[in-house]
């Protein structure tokens, strides 16, 4: 069995699998075929992949002699085009946003499993990409907003004077909002947190913020550990208290998201307007249209005075450890489809492999994708 890595398009700069990896992966006795430069831009030298046990090849080689291809991004059509009916690829094309791309990779007759897909479990938290890439984007938006404040985040008593602690609100507190609390609170900021789940209250409070409450949230509770959509009772409350935190805010970090759905818009341009001069706001959700009205994807701009961030991808600032972790999380995905003896295998009585498993046998398998294909409101 050979085992291909991907280098990532420009601008990325994470690598799929880093080389510290590659041993557990030879040890199932496959070989690990890794495209030249793959781990450049993430300091891992095809030198460090050689050493560890792989061998440096070209891409075409990859796409049409490995049985499995890993990849961070999705492929492209002439990429396609290269790789034989039945290999399997990893990666992550978000088959609930691209059903053309998804119907396609059934009828190219790839085993593809989409790595957002993966259950939000106890067990799966070891292989899910999205929480640990989430951990770095949340930590980043926290420097990035420090870095531009115009103001200092601790409280400081100087013989210049005192200067009061920054006040932070975190808009969201799943994986990226928890770790933008832990981040902002190290660096001594006064921060508030609101969710829609008010399972997150306690987790919130131990991370040493203030949980900004809204009553009658709709319950969520069967949706795998993700939001669901609100009343128009409840948005229309939870507006009103947004926006009176916006507006005594420093800085504002969101990161709402239902999946599948475009994000949920919170902050209007009166409240951008509302906010003090210098104000800054980090917009997690850009890449699915943004949680603040004026967001704009992978740029920096300057409104009402003040500055929104919109990066859509973090962890490639980022590209060492969220790399690591990024691999470390494929690898524990393998240990479910890897064996020693019989090479690879599709166990879809695994709710793991199911949940992920999107295409199979020229078909898209995966029940919650093939529903919202069917019904896609
Ligand atoms: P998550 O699902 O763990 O957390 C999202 C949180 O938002 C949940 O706790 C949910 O209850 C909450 N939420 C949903 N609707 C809400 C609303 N109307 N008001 C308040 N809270 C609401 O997701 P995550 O892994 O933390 O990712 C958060 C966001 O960050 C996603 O949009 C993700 O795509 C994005 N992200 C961005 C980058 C980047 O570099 N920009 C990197 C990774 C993730």
């Amino acid at each position: 069995m050979i085992v291909g890595i991907l280098k990532e398009p420009a601008p990325e700069r994470r690598v799929v699998v880093t080389p510290d990896i590659i041993p557990k992966i030879t040890g199932w006795k496959a070989e690990v075929w890794v495209e030249k430069g793959a781990g450049e831009q993430a300091f891992c030298s095809d030198a460090a992949y050689e050493t560890a046990g792989a061998v440096v090849k070209t891409r075409n080689e990859i796409l049409s002699g490995a049985n499995l291809v890993l990849s961070i991004h999705r492929l492209q059509e002439s990429d396609l085009n290269l790789m034989r009916n039945g290999t399997w690829w990893i990666g992550l094309f978000q088959p609930l946003y691209n059903k053309a791309y998804t119907e396609k990779l059934a009828a190219t007759g790839l085993t593809a499993f989409s790595l957002d897909m993966i259950p939000r479990t106890t067990r799966a938290q070891a292989m899910d990409v999205l929480s640990s890439q989430a951990t770095v984007a949340g930590y980043l938006a926290v420097l990035e907003a420090a870095r531009r404040l115009p103001r200092f985040f601790p409280m400081f008593m100087t013989a210049a004077g005192s200067i009061a602690p920054a006040q932070v609100l975190i808009i969201g507190a799943g994986v990226a909002g928890l770790q933008a609390i832990a981040t902002a609170r190290r660096l001594g900021a006064v921060v508030y947190a609101f969710d829609t789940r008010p399972a997150v209250k306690e987790e919130v409070q131990s991370l040493g913020a203030r949980f900004v409450e809204v009553e009658g949230a709709a319950d969520a509770s069967s949706a795998g550990g993700y939001a669901v959509e609100q009343s128009e009772d409840y948005k229309k409350r939870q507006a009103e208290k947004i926006a009176e935190f916006v507006a005594k805010a420093d800085v504002v970090i969101t990161t709402a998201q239902i999946p599948g759905k475009p994000a949920p818009r919170l902050i209007t341009e009166d409240m951008v307007k509302s906010m003090k001069p210098g104000s800054v706001i980090v917009d997690l959700a850009a890449a699915t249209g943004g949680n603040c009205a004026l967001t704009e994807k992978d740029q920096v701009v300057q409104r009402h005075h003040v500055t929104i961030v919109g990066t859509s991808n973090f962890p490639s600032e980022m590209p060492g450890d969220a790399s690591k972790m990024f691999g470390k999380n494929v690898v524990n995905l393998l240990t479910l489809m890897i064996h020693k003896e019989k090479g690879l295998y599709l166990n879809l009585d695994d709710d793991i492999l199911a949940g992920c498993c999107i295409t199979h046998d020229g078909a898209v398998i995966q029940p919650r994708v093939k529903e919202f294909f069917a019904n896609p409101s």
